[in-house]
């Protein structure tokens, strides 16, 4: 099933997607999903970020290539950070290029997100938790995350965060493929199978932590070939069985 969050008339609606047309649902999706006898077409309405985050925690090196194309070691055990809920944007939206900032990258990441509160899972129930899986860019201004040390500023500024465009509720994340497309030239091209955690591994981890809340968002790392991109550029982060998730850079 695909879950769609949107726009409409200004108002904040949650749907499914089923061949173009949304079905209108009576509440967010995260106690029950219940349809309501109304429907739109996808293309009159606009699409929102597919969560209602109240923070967003990646994982940082996640893919055994990666690791190998950083010449790093592999880590014994995830290496986690937050990014502020306030950058997220929705496909199609601009990913504003901020000034001073001297190399922005992409990283295409398989994100998801939770679907009620969770503390201390273990890896075997971590399934019950996912609502579902979309596409996430941690766009990282590259130059600030070497200057500061710490990676705050360097992930959260507004926009840096575009999650989309739906929730695909029925999916293995263990063997997906995964892209970055710049202005359709392919730079990333690689598969969750060379993750270095699993999701359920993941999840757990994260929970022993932190309390997950609904509509709050993981995102599970990025595979090699991140690189830089300039304003007017594009960029396209593609997953199989969920689709594509588009933004421009500007000013
Ligand atoms: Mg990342």
């Amino acid at each position: 099933m695909r879950i769609v969050k949107f726009s409409y008339k200004k108002k904040e609606e949650w749907g499914v997607l089923e061949d173009g047309i949304i079905n209108i649902l009576k509440q967010s999706p995260f106690s029950k999903i219940i349809r309501t006898k109304k429907h739109i077409p996808l293309k009159k309405v606009s699409l929102l970020v597919p969560a209602q985050a109240s923070k967003v925690v990646l994982v940082g090196l996640n893919y055994r290539d990666h690791a190998r194309e950083l010449n790093m070691k592999i880590p014994r055990e995830p290496i986690i950070f937050l990014k502020s809920p306030t950058a997220l944007i929705a496909h199609k939206q601009r990913i504003i290029y901020p000034e001073g900032v001297k190399r922005l990258d992409y990283e295409a990441e398989l994100a998801l997100v939770i679907k009620k509160k969770a503390k201390n899972i273990p890896q075997k129930k971590a399934h019950e938790y996912i609502l579902g899986y979309t596409c996430l860019n941690d766009v990282t201004a590259r130059d600030l995350q070497k200057k500061d040390g710490q990676w705050t500023r360097a992930k959260s500024f507004d926009t840096f965060c575009p999650a989309g465009p739906w929730i695909e509720t029925v999916l293995n994340p263990s063997k997906l493929g995964i892209k970055a497309c710049l202005n359709s030239k392919t730079k990333q091209d690689s598969s969750t199978s060379n993750f270095i955690f699993s999701v359920p591994y993941i999840i757990s981890f994260i929970s022993r932590v932190m309390t997950l809340l609904p509509g709050d968002i993981i995102s599970t790392g990025t595979p090699p070939g991140i690189g830089k991109m300039q304003i007017g550029d594009n960029i396209t982060i593609e997953i199989d069985g969920i689709g594509r998730l588009q933004n421009k850079v500007s000013l």
